[in-house]
């Protein structure tokens, strides 16, 4: 392998959830690389960055290591791990959480009911620190795959396990009782490199169009006609981003308003618009937004 030291090394998943989207999310800030299958380490051709490719379990401690100056993972395998890595800033994919889930005919069905049971794992760090904060003695077995069978197998009375839609937890009779964590892709960065100053301007560099993206993908330009008079409404309905963009139309009164709205309220503002007079509503994706 080729490594050069004077470039940024990232760590992202080889085979698995986070592999493509990972690989995306960079290609998307425009890093180019070559990610033909079977690789272990690819080299940047626009930016001064080295991939590696690696199993996810093995990421956290790479980069608490400095074998890599950054790596995308999920937070459970951070929090699993122990890694002392600073955790820069969460991508927006990889979304799931770590549950308890019990049997669905049982007698359990709260945290509560886990005294003095045995639940089966692959995450015996972040749920033990889970039972211990909250006083319940349980005991941990831990497994390295396919949890969801251990309470059929009578090797556990309830697992703690990832769950994105909930489908195989159905398909095994269980059903999730407590969410232990929250969990999401995110960039994780080595404690040094973000304290030496060549490596951290790269890194900030980097997060500013990383960041820029996400942004992006989260917010919609949304250009509408309204009648002048409505503008005192309609600038109170917009969400505090920046100022809208107010254009005269060659019809008298008429005004058009362009402005930035983000995802998560875009569809209350939307008809809130509406309702305050906004017509010809044109919505549009955003390629990126740098603030
Ligand atoms: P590796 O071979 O790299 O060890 P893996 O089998 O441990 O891979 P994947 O199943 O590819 O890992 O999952 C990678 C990450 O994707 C998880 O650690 C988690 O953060 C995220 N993820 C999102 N949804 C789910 C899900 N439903 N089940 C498991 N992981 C999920
Ligand atoms: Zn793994």
């Amino acid at each position: 392998m080729d490594l050069n030291n004077e470039n940024l090394k990232i760590a992202i998943q080889k085979k698995g959830r986070l592999s493509q989207p990972s690989g995306e999310l960079l290609k998307a800030v425009g890093i180019e690389f070559d990610s033909s299958d079977g690789r272990l380490f690819a080299r940047c051709r626009s930016y001064p960055l080295d991939i590696l490719f690696l199993r996810d379990d093995d990421i956290p401690e790479y980069v608490q290591d400095g074998v890599t100056d950054l790596g995308i993972v999920g937070l459970n395998v951070v929090e699993e791990k122990g890694a002392k890595v600073s955790k820069l800033d969460f991508l927006g994919y990889g979304e799931c959480e770590l549950c308890v889930a019990v049997p669905k005919q049982g007698e359990m069905h709260s945290v509560f009911d886990l005294r003095g049971k045995r639940i089966a794992t692959s995450y015996p760090r972040v749920l033990g620190k889970f039972l211990a904060d909250r006083g319940l003695d349980a005991r941990i077995i831990e497994i390295s795959g396919s949890v969801e069978i251990a309470p059929g197998l009578d090797v556990a009375d309830a697992i703690c396990d990832l769950v994105s839609t909930g489908s195989t937890l159905r398909i095994h009779d269980l059903v999730p009782i407590e969410v232990v964590l929250k969990s999401e892709a995110v960039l994780i960065a080595n404690q040094n490199s973000i304290a030496d100053t060549r490596k951290s301007e790269l890194i900030e560099r980097l997060r500013t169009r990383l960041l820029s993206h996400l942004q992006a993908k989260r917010t919609k330009y949304v250009m509408m006609n309204a009648p002048e008079g409505a503008l005192a409404t309609i600038k109170e309905i917009l969400p505090g981003m920046k100022s809208p963009t107010i254009l005269p139309l060659a019809e008298k009164g008429m005004i058009a308003v362009h402005t930035a709205v983000p995802e998560e309220v875009f569809w209350d503002v939307i008809e809130r618009l509406k309702g305050a007079g906004a017509t010809d509503l044109l919505v549009v994706p955003v390629e990126k937004m740098v603030v």
